[in-house]
This record gives structure tokens, C-alpha cells and sequence, in this order.
């Protein structure tokens, strides 16, 4: 590795991804396709070479949270079919036309406004169907209030010039959560969504493309892998639920142990004077900091793990550094290399001690942290999205 990348860095393991693709799509079934969620940089994991090793593994879809991801993507060559979930100004038609991506309709106006655009350029754009199940987020309401409403402005939408309905889709809100509660709200939306699609039969309306299982229907609910399922946090083998299907972590955030002090006792270490030394103590300071992702709300809370065992990250997290105790560890020496996240010391773990989700943290890996990728334990590219540096 390069003198300049030995500073932090996160590590991204296509052979992980790959076990975990082989894992979840052996679970779901060969009838139903795996779409991978890439939003957001595919959760800080990098989008194009993540999404690249799944179009090579075979999957069948992608999907982002904007057109500018989905930009990202077909500028990296990627060319599975794309998915965008969230809102798009309706001016934006002719540029999802371009980059050749299905768009989520949340509502008949949405979708009204859609059509009028694809029939301004001529073209007919794939959409999806979002269905409001319990999430109250975006989507045609199936509860039981909204039912009848949502049935007939849907056979309308799928009837407009200018679209063609490809799919219809649902999301969870709890299919991750092992309680009763949790369960029943689960089947009740899986209720409304085949409800729905039912009516929407009878009604001569039918969708080549029906999908609802995100990663925590995968783990818990695989009888709901319909046509397609959308697996995100637990592809890159992270989630709580990630280690009942022996998935493995994609990223390693790493850092080393930038310089090494001698602290007498009683000494106060970083801003705020938060901690002290209560004995001769060897502490590490490491070139990691919240701008870089590592959030300060773990000051005195998470751990570095060394080659010699955890050393607890002390005192307040700083911009670009933190300290580490290593006064147990005299191994640890100047230049280690140490895991922030990773196998070894799981950012589900840190995640709960944030009082967040590992989702938050991954994403937050900023972009001043280069991604080295890895595929048969070779490195095959590093990526830095500093302005200008875009490869290394
Ligand atoms: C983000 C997202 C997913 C993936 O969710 P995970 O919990 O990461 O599996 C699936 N579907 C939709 C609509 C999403 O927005």
C-alpha cells in the first residue's frame, strides 16, 4: 500500500459480498431475483465495484435512493437494470430515461406528472408501483382506509400513456424485530400487499416484477421472496440478524497507530478532559476522527483492535484523531495496523453502543477514507472520492 493511504482506510472484501449474494439468494430461491441496494455509495461500501461484482454474480437489479446514483452507476458501466426508490422531481424524466431507470410511483399525481414528461420525450419509462403497507413513508395506502381508493387510482396509473408498469413493491418497517408485535405487524402488511395484488388481478392488472423482502424478510421471512427480493445491510454481511446466516462483513475499517506516548498518571487526554490516566499508561494516538466517520458520540465508549487484543478508544474523539490505552498491550507498537470495524470488532457492536444502527455508521465513512477493494484476496483497485483523485 501506498505511504500515503497508511493513514485510515476501509477494506472491502468482494469475496465476502460474493459468499454473502450466494448465501441469501440459496435462501430466497432460485425463483426470485436478488436486487441489490446500493443507495447511498452502497452503504459507504463503494457503488460501482460492489454493484459490478453483483452483476457478475447475477443479479438481477439494482437500486439507489436518487438519479445521481444511479448516474454514478452507468457512468462505472454497470448495466443491470436500476431501481431509483425515492422521489424524483418529475423534470428529471428525460435524464432517467437516458440512464435507463425504473422509477418508484408513490402516488396517482407522481405518476400523472411522469407520464406527461415520457410523452413530451417520446419514450415510455419503466416504473414501479410503491405500496403503502405500515411503513407511512411513500406509496399507495392498502390499509384498510385507503384500500378501495388506492385500487382504482392504481388500475388508472397503470393505464397512462407514457409508463409501463413493470413491478409493484412494499417495504417493512419491522422485519427485523423477533418479538410477537413484530411479527403480526410483519403479516399484516404482507396481508395488505398480497391483498392488494389480488384486487388489482381481478382487476386485469398484473406486474411482471412483484418484490417486498428487504434483508430482514430474507432472514425471517423467505416465504415472502415473490419475484424479486431487496436485500441491503445484510449483503454486506452487517445487521444483528447477519450472523444467524454466518454472513460475513464486506468492510474492514482500518487505521494504524500513528504515534505511541508515555503518559505519567493523573494526565488528561484530549478535549474536554473527559478521561485520565489513573496509572503510568502507553497511549496511541490514532489518525481517525468523526470526519472521517468514526463517530464522537463512541469517545470513551468503542475499541481498536489490535493484533495484541482491544485497546479502548479514551478520551474525546477528535475531528481527524482519537487516543487509544494500549498500557495492557505492549505489542502494540507504532505503525500497527488496527481494526475500527471489521471482523474482529463487529460495528454492529459499536453501533449499539452509539445508540444507532450499523447502517449509520457504515455510511458514514467519508470520503476522504480511500476504499481498497479486495476479490480473491488479491487488492484489484482503490478508490478515493476526494475532487480529483478519483483513482489511485
Ligand atoms: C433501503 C431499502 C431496502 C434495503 O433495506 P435493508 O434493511 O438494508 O435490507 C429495501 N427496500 C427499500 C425500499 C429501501 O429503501
Amino acid at each position: 500500500m501506498d505511504s500515503t493511504l497508511k493513514r485510515t482506510w476501509a477494506e472491502i472484501d468482494l469475496d465476502a459480498l460474493a459468499h454473502n449474494y450466494q448465501v441469501l439468494q440459496g435462501r430466497m430461491g432460485s425463483g426470485s431475483r436478488f436486487l441489490g441496494v446500493v443507495k447511498a455509495d452502497a452503504y459507504g461500501h463503494g457503488a460501482v465495484e460492489v454493484s459490478r461484482t453483483l452483476e457478475n454474480l447475477g443479479a438481477g437489479y439494482l437500486a439507489v435512493s436518487n438519479l445521481d446514483e444511479a448516474l454514478e452507476l452507468r457512468h462505472g458501466g454497470i448495466g443491470l437494470p436500476v431501481l431509483q426508490l425515492g422521489v424524483t422531481p418529475a423534470d428529471q424524466t428525460a435524464l432517467a430515461l437516458s440512464c435507463r431507470v425504473a422509477q418508484a410511483v408513490w402516488s396517482e399525481s407522481a405518476a400523472q406528472a411522469f407520464s406527461a414528461e415520457a410523452r413530451k420525450a417520446g419514450r415510455k419509462l419503466k416504473v414501479h408501483i410503491k405500496l403503502d403497507t405500515g411503513m407511512s413513508r411513500l406509496g399507495f395506502p392498502c390499509g384498510e382506509d385507503g384500500f378501495e381508493r388506492s385500487l382504482d387510482a392504481i388500475c388508472r396509473v397503470c393505464a397512462l400513456p407514457g409508463l409501463e408498469a413493470e413491478g409493484v413493491f412494499t417495504h417493512f418497517a419491522v422485519s427485523d424485530e423477533d418479538s410477537e408485535a413484530g411479527r403480526a405487524y410483519t403479516e399484516l402488511q404482507y396481508r395488505r400487499f398480497a391483498g392488494m395484488l389480488d384486487a388489482l388481478a381481478r382487476r386485469g392488472v398484473r406486474f411482471a416484477i412483484r418484490h417486498c423482502a428487504n434483508s430482514g424478510a430474507a432472514v425471517s421471512y423467505p416465504q415472502y421472496a415473490c419475484d424479486m427480493f431487496r436485500p441491503g445491510i445484510i449483503s454486506y454481511g452487517i445487521g444483528h440478524q447477519a450472523d444467524l446466516l454466518g454472513l460475513r462483513p464486506v468492510m474492514t475499517l482500518k487505521t494504524i497507530i500513528g504515534a505511541v506516548r508515555e503518559l505519567p498518571p493523573d494526565t488528561a487526554v484530549s478535549y474536554g478532559c473527559t478521561y485520565r490516566t489513573n496509572r503510568p499508561s502507553r497511549v496511541g494516538v490514532l489518525p481517525i476522527g468523526y470526519a472521517d466517520g468514526l463517530h464522537r458520540v463512541l469517545s470513551n465508549r468503542w475499541q481498536v483492535w489490535t493484533p495484541h487484543g482491544a485497546a479502548p478508544i479514551i478520551g474525546r474523539i477528535c475531528m481527524d484523531m482519537c487516543m487509544c490505552d494500549l498500557t495492557d498491550l505492549p505489542g502494540a507498537a507504532e505503525g500497527s495496523e488496527v481494526e475500527v470495524y471489521g471482523p474482529h470488532n463487529s460495528v454492529n457492536a459499536a453501533a449499539a453502543l452509539a445508540g444507532t444502527i450499523s447502517y449509520e455508521l457504515t455510511c458514514a465513512v467519508s470520503k476522504r477514507v480511500p476504499r481498497i477493494y479486495y476479490r480473491d484476496g488479491e487488492e484489484i483497485g482503490r478508490e478515493l472520492l476526494l475532487r480529483g483523485q478519483s483513482s489511485l
